[in-house]
């Protein structure tokens, strides 16, 4: 096992509301669809319609990037 921080680009955000979280206005994660609600690990995704991808943890970018974009393709 190496380079396991390879193509991680995201960083962590405040993103949802921290004492809301029933609010209806939740944000799920992109990769395994967990809600978030306090802090996101946001991916800068110009390709992408909001221009950022969000996920739950650092993880689930690298699952994202492993399995979801060879077969999704990455737009192109
Ligand atoms: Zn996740």
């Amino acid at each position: 096992m190496s380079a396991d921080a390879e193509q991680l680009t995201g960083a962590w955000a405040e993103r949802g509301a921290p004492d809301d979280y029933m609010h209806e206005e939740t944000l799920h994660c992109g990769c395994c669809g967990r809600m978030i609600v306090r802090r996101a690990w946001v991916v800068t995704a110009p390709e992408e319609p909001g221009g950022e991808l969000i996920f739950c943890e650092p993880v689930c970018e690298r699952i994202y990037a492993e399995y979801w974009l060879p077969r999704h393709g990455g737009g192109r």
